[in-house]
């Protein structure tokens, strides 16, 4: 390596460090204001080049009043995590080898490490281990990526390829929901051309849940084709849906099921939580983050998809320029990450994921949840002691709810579950947790 390189490296790797020691006594809220962020930052255009030395000294001196501190351990807002040690360290390997990790062909070793990666989640995650999955950018783009298999495959049951003939004319295909859906969930509908008029809210339980005869009612309506989307740990109250209800009543009319458990799906890694996703494993598809709970550097989401040939017609691409994995016989064929995932040059961000489970292990991030849980309890509980308050919903896993009353209040009621057009800051949360019941969704894909 040119010297000039490494002293470059030696200094940003001491900035990280340095930023990185801060955290746990700097203030979490950034200090700068809108104006001295663009004053500081806003150059204008270079004509001519700066050092690089000076560039990052520079980057980490201007940015340094603007930046949240929600990597720390003080920082309660919202589903955002910090970083892995050994997945921030091999994210910074990413970037340093720059593979891109579209194809085999171009990065044989770490393809092999998302093979490696993936086949670790679903173990994980309790999914089965024949459904395909894709590393994305994050839930959003995994919930297209799985209800682009969903769509493949509910439509060419009825006799149309939507990937050739597309949307206009096909038979209309309603989505489902509690009607407490992540937005990610609408926007995904809007992406894949199907339009939010069909989403179908069906309403919640008292607790916050799919109410079950009211999907029972909504499958039965019709015979068009219908995804319903199910959630593990939904961002206001932290619900679980009864996967195992819920997916039965789905097979029965041939719907498929996913799982949006970007935060709430890692529950399923410790004992004390796991049967809040009692029957997750019976749904159709499910989308998580690695960099929720998982705490990797963003960004990295996950889809997985109980029939890969759905996935892969959804997703897959031929290029004649393109050097294809070949179908060896003897040998499982190498992955063409491509063939997975809705984008074509991209990061291998396999490898930070790689990394933190090495460095865990299923027992650390068991661990990691348990406690992340019992420090949501413990700060529910002491908040709510402090004079004027009042919890309103104590934690099922990571988010509760607290509100201070005004000195002259006396009592107003709860305020309403109104998910939609809230943040994801911690609203009420349920108590119970979903029942256990019988059969997995029939696989038909
Ligand atoms: C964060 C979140 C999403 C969106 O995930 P991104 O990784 O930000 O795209 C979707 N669903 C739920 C429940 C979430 O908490």
């Amino acid at each position: 390596m040119h010297d000039d390189s490494r002293e470059l490296l030696d200094r940003t790797a001491a900035h990280a460090a340095e930023f990185l020691a801060g955290l746990d006594a700097r203030p979490v809220a950034p200090a700068g204001s809108l104006t001295e962020l663009r004053e500081a930052l806003g150059r204008s255009l270079p004509e001519e080049g700066t050092d690089d030395v000076r560039v990052v000294d520079e980057l980490v001196r201007d940015t340094a009043e603007g930046l949240l501190a929600s990597a720390g351990g003080r920082f309660f807002g919202w589903v955002i995590g910090g970083g892995v040690p050994a997945a921030l360290a091999a994210d910074w390997l990413t970037a340093t080898w720059d593979q891109n990790a579209a194809m085999h062909a171009c990065g044989p070793a770490l393809a092999v490490v998302e093979e490696v990666t993936g086949a670790w989640l679903k173990q994980l995650l309790g999914l089965p281990e024949e459904a395909s999955f894709a590393f994305t950018t994050g839930a959003q783009s995994a919930h297209v990526t799985a209800l682009a298999a969903a769509r493949h495959a509910l439509l060419a049951e009825r006799g149309w390829d939507v990937e050739r003939r597309g949307l206009t004319g096909a038979p209309p295909l309603r989505v489902l929901t509690s009607g407490e859906q992540h937005a990610s969930i609408d926007r995904a509908v809007r992406l894949l051309g199907l339009g939010t008029d069909q989403l179908q809210a069906v309403g919640t339980d008292a607790e916050g849940r799919i109410d079950l005869p009211a999907l029972d009612r909504a499958l039965a309506e019709s015979d068009d084709p219908t995804v319903v989307c199910l959630q593990a740990g939904e961002i206001n109250t932290g619900a679980f849906d009864p996967f195992e209800e819920a997916c039965s009543l789905a097979a029965a009319r041939r719907a498929w099921v996913h799982v949006d458990g970007a935060f709430g799906l890692w529950a399923v890694v410790s004992d004390r939580h796991r049967h809040l996703l009692s029957g997750v494993g019976a749904a159709d598809s499910w989308t998580t983050d690695a960099h929720k709970w998982l705490n990797v550097p963003f960004d990295s989401g996950l889809a997985f998809v109980r029939h890969p040939s759905a996935h892969r017609e959804a997703m897959s691409i031929r290029a004649s320029y393109l050097v294809h994995a070949a179908e060896e016989s003897g040998t499982p064929p190498a992955r063409d990450q491509l063939d997975w995932t809705p984008e074509w040059s991209r990061r291998a961000r396999a490898v930070p994921v790689y990394a933190a489970i090495r460095a865990l292990g299923r027992r650390g991030i068991a661990e990691m949840i348990d406690r992340c849980v019992d420090h949501a309890h413990r700060l529910v509980t002491g908040i709510g002691d402090l004079p004027g308050a009042e919890v309103l919903a104590r934690p099922l896993i990571n988010q509760g709810l607290v509100r201070f009353r005004a000195r002259t209040e006396t009592t107003t009621p709860a305020p309403t579950r109104s998910s939609r057009e809230s943040n994801e800051k911690a609203r009420p949360g349920s108590a119970e947790p979903p029942g256990r019941a019988s059969e997995p969704c029939a696989s038909r894909w």
